[in-house]
């Protein structure tokens, strides 16, 4: 059996994280398996489909490095793969024809005010509601009767009477059952002729040959449905794999107050692409060890769906960002300065570029490893582009020791005459002020921090100062002594 799986998501809404997980996990399966990925658009619900949406998702996935085999506008892909355009077409009504035709399938004339009484009805006894198949025992004549009036109607699967329990072992839940008799006879085709979900799903999943469905656990509950559909047009049913939820860190549904729903706005945020897909891929898969970070060729080359987890995946932002973290360090200081040089804000970035592009690289290499996020190398940076306002404000905040102002007056000394200034040269300025006071490290370097740089912590502070430049260190030494 070849190996055919498809992502199919509703363009009604931008590529969120559990849509974005569910296309990664069909894309690690079909790679892992040397099989085909289909990208279906399931734009049937016309009122809320929208082309911007279906943009927004295939601009996610490309952002993700997701590429798929065969869909809409992929060269040699023989389509159509939009299931509006499938509609056009006639794709779902001949199958709801043939159905009529073969007796599992008929046309319902209720109008939506006898079907909420009957709903109305069900729940005033308690009982779960199910469609009464009236208009299934409609003669000939009042069937034709309507048909001829011009009757609005839709079309209904018939749940067949004998179908008893419903059983499929699910790749990941395994056995699961359903009692047929509580589904109710389902819209196959509404009154605008569109296609549902459940009906449109099976009819496309068929004729695209899929072998494996992997999507949502909350499709869970409408497989029996499209199981008997599959049987009533007597085709193989594919195999099932229900992914479980994502969770917020409260384990409820993840929704918007989680975080950004779209997957596209973490980049801005200065997330990378590879980091969410490492990221993503742990929400459901374990890798068979302990390792986390991971290309996602080597997660391809591992993954199985016998090793997604049952229960609900914890989305958490805090990993989420320290993975991204992880991945920034990957990168070499050129590959991380091309990256940062687009998003340094107006107060880093004229001053950052008027720097030497050694200098810039060594900016970069000290404060590589103190920022999860892109953008936050502009905070990370910050300490070499005060302003004389923000610079003082920040030293009012300390006070200090006459020690320290006996510190600061024998580093003053030391780098009025040193000729050179690198990272080498200051440090021994320091060891030199350490022998001259007699004092140990803290009681240096922490009030040096202070003056030279106007932060109480931060990266190497001999590389700091070096960086800062002598005329600026002399300055800020001067006018604290004189303060
Ligand atoms: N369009 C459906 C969704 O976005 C697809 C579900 C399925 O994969 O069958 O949830």
């Amino acid at each position: 059996m070849s190996i055919r799986v498809r992502f199919a998501p509703s363009p009604t809404g931008n590529l969120h994280l559990g849509t974005a997980r569910a296309a990664l996990f069909n894309w690690l399966f079909a790679r892992r398996t040397g099989g085909t990925l289909i990208l279906r658009i399931e734009d049937t619900d016309m009122k809320r489909s929208e082309t911007a949406f279906e943009a927004s998702i295939l601009q996610g996935l490309e952002w993700l490095g997701i590429d798929y085999d065969e869909g809409p506008d992929k060269p040699g892909s023989t389509g159509p793969y939009r299931q509006s355009e499938r509609m056009v077409d006639g794709a779902y009504n001949s199958v709801a024809q043939a159905l009529i035709a073969s007796g599992h399938a008929y046309r319902c004339f209720c109008t939506p005010e006898e079907l909420d009484a009957e709903r109305a009805h069900a729940d005033a006894s308690s009982r779960p509601y199910v469609y009464s198949q009236k208009c299934a025992k409609l003669t000939a004549d009042e069937r034709n009767a309507r048909l001829a009036a011009g009757t609005t109607h839709t079309i209904r699967f018939m749940i067949p009477a004998t179908a008893g329990i419903i059983a499929f072992d699910d790749i990941i839940r395994g056995h699961l059952e359903f009692d047929s008799q509580l589904l109710g006879d389902f819209v196959m085709i509404k009154s605008d002729g569109s296609p549902s979900y459940n009906f449109a799903v099976v009819v496309d999943d068929i004729h695209m040959q899929i072998s494996h469905v992997i999507r949502g656990e909350d499709h869970i509950s409408n497989t029996p449905r499209q199981i008997l559909v599959y049987q009533a047009l007597d085709k193989a049913i594919p195999l099932f794999a229900h992914l479980p939820m994502i969770l917020g860190p409260d384990r409820s549904k993840l929704s918007k107050r989680h975080g950004a729903t779209n997957v596209i706005d973490y980049k801005a945020e200065g997330y990378l692409g590879t980091a969410m897909v490492n990221y993503l891929a742990l929400l459901g898969w374990s890798p068979p060890d302990e390792k986390e970070i991971r290309s996602v060729a080597e997660i391809s080359d591992l993954f199985e769906l016998e090793r997604v987890n049952k229960s609900g995946a914890i989305f958490d932002l805090k990993k989420l960002r320290w993975m991204n973290a992880q991945y920034i360090r990957q990168f070499s200081a050129d590959a991380l300065l091309a990256q940062i040089i687009p998003v340094l804000s107006p107060a880093i970035s004229s001053g950052f570029l008027a720097h030497s592009p050694a200098t810039q690289l060594a900016m970069i290499q000290l404060v590589h490893d103190n920022f999860e996020l892109v953008p936050e190398v502009n905070i990370a940076l910050k300490v070499f582009f005060l302003n004389d306002t923000e610079y003082k404000s920040m030293l009012d905040a300390f006070t200090f020791s006459a020690e320290d102002r006996l510190v600061a007056q024998a580093f003053l000394n030391q780098v009025s005459t040193a000729t050179t200034f690198d990272d080498a040269v200051v440090a021994q300025l320091l060891e030199t002020v350490k022998t001259e006071t007699g004092f140990g490290t803290g009681k240096v370097f922490k009030p040096l921090r202070k003056i030279c740089s106007g932060y109480e912590s931060g990266p190497h502070i001999s590389t700091v100062i070096s960086l800062l430049g002598a005329e600026c260190i002399q300055d800020r030494l001067k006018r604290f002594l004189s303060a």
